[in-house]
């Protein structure tokens, strides 16, 4: 791995040190007890895993949450062999869990049942990757020079290494908040990320979809498809996969799998991923297969917290697609659960997937009434006393950045105001628990950081539309689209802030906006 500056780790590290303070801030209050046990039993298996291992506390969180939102399963695996919190692998591909068992001299039986084993594990595993790119301590500090060490626990390479990395960071950008068996809650607070990608920035852009043309294209191992089809396509067959997005794109990759689907979608934002041609019969459903297509949702069927908004309208838009591609009727006879295909013995996608709601998407292209309670015409200041749908915004996003904010009703009392401290030390700004145009400027950016210009589309072009109506005073409609209004607006502020005045939207504006400039 090539090495970096020295200015740079340190200034990254000198960060990083205000983080950590504000992630304690953050994480400090107490959770539910569990009866007669520790308080917060996984919080403290994070801290010493991390503290053993010296691998950074929110990293490891993050990495967790990624492969499980962070559920054990009670041991059970995943789909790929995959075992406890930090999804510790056993595959003829990915042996992590061995390796696990090796570095901490845990028991394979430990490390897949108990959660402070798996979470050791998991660090162990991390660390043993990062020593073998050669991160030194200072770097070990960065959570940014992590990325090529994250890569090589997914057990991929390339396209889906970065693919599961990228996830990883996509959290630690944009917060998380958790609530984990017994009531406890583990937060991973937001922050500005620029991961060192090393060679494996190159790899992050998959080919297109040749079917359809929003999906990624990664194919699936040749051994795990048969070529052609002896039935015409009548059905869609709905999975959840029990594993991760990666993972499981991964796992069809494996000839040693012999599974895989046409299509598999992400929880947190519905990307998806072809994998099979449709023309080809993806090994799927068993007897259906010839005349199926199988979608794969990341997952677990007990958990309904991966049954997101976004991958639901996402597949649904998917299903309609296919549908009206192949005459397929929109109907439940032929949109089926896995667990209904005929001759089978699985029981995804499980009572937590919601047809009625799928149908109705499908029904209407994947299209709905997009709710946002984030987007105003003028951002208002706020503080202690204030009341109202913009206090609720305010809430809404410090729970959704992994801090506690206290109930999301509208009301700022302390717990907002010491949210919005904890918020505004990690971005620099004065912590006088006050949300003024720069600190809702941060507020409404924080988030992963997509180069965007005119002709982009998407929730990242909504975050940057509400970020520039607080930081310029002026309304521009948070429409999601990138057109020649937001170009204007951008340029304004690229001008007023002393940056480049290029409408073209990088790490540069981007960095402005997060640190409510
Ligand atoms: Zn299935």
């Amino acid at each position: 791995m090539p090495r970096r500056p020295a200015g740079h780790t340190a200034r990254r590290s000198a960060v990083l040190a205000a983080f950590t303070v504000s992630a304690l801030v953050a994480t400090a209050s107490p959770a539910p007890a569990a009866p007669g046990g520790t308080p917060d039993p996984m919080n403290q298996a994070f801290a010493r895993a991390a503290a053993r291992y010296d691998v950074p506390r929110d990293l490891l969180a993050a990495v967790g949450y990624g492969e499980t939102h962070l559920d054990g399963h009670s041991g059970r695996p995943s789909q790929a062999g995959g075992y406890g919190v930090m999804h510790l692998v056993s595959n003829p591909v990915n042996h992590s869990l061995e390796k696990a068992a090796q570095l901490t001299g845990e028991s394979r039986a430990e490390l897949r049942q108990d959660t402070e084993a798996n979470i050791l594990g998991g660090a162990a595993v991390l660390r043993s990757h990062a020593d073998a790119l050669g991160l030194d301590g200072d770097e070990r500090a960065d959570v940014d020079a992590w990325y090529p060490a994250v890569a090589r626990y997914s057990g991929a390479e390339g396209t889906v290494a970065a693919l599961y990395a990228d996830t990883v960071y996509t959290f630690l950008a944009q917060g998380l908040r958790a609530t984990v068996a017994g009531g406890e809650r583990i937060a991973v607070t937001s922050r500005p990320v620029a991961p060192e990608k090393g060679a494996l920035a190159s790899a992050e852009a998959a080919a297109q979809s040749p079917d359809y043309p929003p999906a990624k294209w990664v194919a699936a191992a040749s051994g795990n498809y048969a070529t052609g089809r002896s039935a015409s396509v009548d059905k869609v067959v709905i999975h959840v996969m029990q594993g991760s997005y990666a993972g499981t794109i991964s796992w069809f990759q494996n000839a040693a799998s012999k599974v895989s689907s046409h299509y598999v979608v992400r929880s947190s934002d519905g990307e998806v991923t072809q994998m099979v041609r449709d023309k080809d019969t993806a090994y799927h459903a068993k007897s259906a297969n010839a005349s199926s297509l199988g979608i794969e949702h990341e997952g677990y069927i007990d958990d309904p917290s991966w049954f997101t908004d976004p991958m639901y309208r996402s597949s649904a838009a998917l299903t309609a697609y296919l549908c009206n591609r192949y005459g397929i009727p929109k109907d439940r006879s032929h949109i089926i659960g896995h667990s209904e295909a005929p001759g089978n013995d699985h029981t995804d996608p499980g009572a937590n997937w919601n047809w009625t709601y799928y149908m109705q998407l499908v029904a209407g292209g994947g299209s709905g009434s997009e709710t946002d309670d984030l987007s105003f015409d003028s951002y208002a200041t706020q503080k202690t006393g204030s009341a109202g749908a913009q206090v609720k915004a305010v809430q809404q996003l410090l729970a959704d950045q992994g801090y506690e904010p206290g109930a999301v009703d509208g009301l700022f009392g302390t717990a907002t105001k010491s949210a919005v401290q904890a918020f505004q030390t990690t971005r620099g700004l004065p912590a006088d628990g006050t949300v003024g145009a720069r600190t809702w400027t941060a507020l409404l950016s924080a988030g992963t950081t997509p180069q965007l210009s005119q002709g982009a589309s998407g929730d990242a072009v909504r975050r940057l539309q509400r970020a520039l109506t607080a930081a310029l005073g002026t309304t521009l409609a948070a429409d999601g689209t990138f057109g020649p209004a937001t170009d204007t607006a951008v340029r304004g502020y690229q001008k007023a802030r002393g940056l480049t005045v290029d409408g073209h939207v990088g790490p540069d504006t981007w960095a402005a906006l997060q640190s409510g400039r």
